[in-house]
C-alpha cells in the first residue's frame, strides 16, 4: 500500500480540487490544495490540454491514446 500523501504545512492526507484565477493571469487554474488548511500543493490546467489532445485526435479520425 503506498504512503498517503501529506500537506506539508499541517500534515492533512484529505485534498480538495479548487478553481483559482492567480493575479496577473489570464487563465484559470486548478490549485490541488489541503483540505483542512488550504495549503496549496499542485497546480494543473483549467483546460487539460491532454484531453483536449485527445478529443482533437478523435474529430480528426485519429485515436491518440494508441499513438507512440
Ligand atoms: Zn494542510
Amino acid at each position: 500500500m503506498a504512503t498517503p500523501s501529506r500537506c506539508i504545512l499541517c500534515s492533512g492526507t484529505s485534498f480538495e480540487l479548487v478553481e483559482r484565477t492567480p493575479k496577473n493571469a489570464i487563465f484559470k487554474m486548478f490549485f490541488i490544495q489541503c483540505e483542512k488548511c488550504g495549503g496549496v500543493v499542485g497546480v494543473t490546467e483549467y483546460f487539460h490540454v491532454g484531453t483536449l489532445l485527445l478529443n482533437l485526435g478523435k474529430k480528426l479520425g485519429f485515436d491518440l491514446t494508441k499513438a507512440a
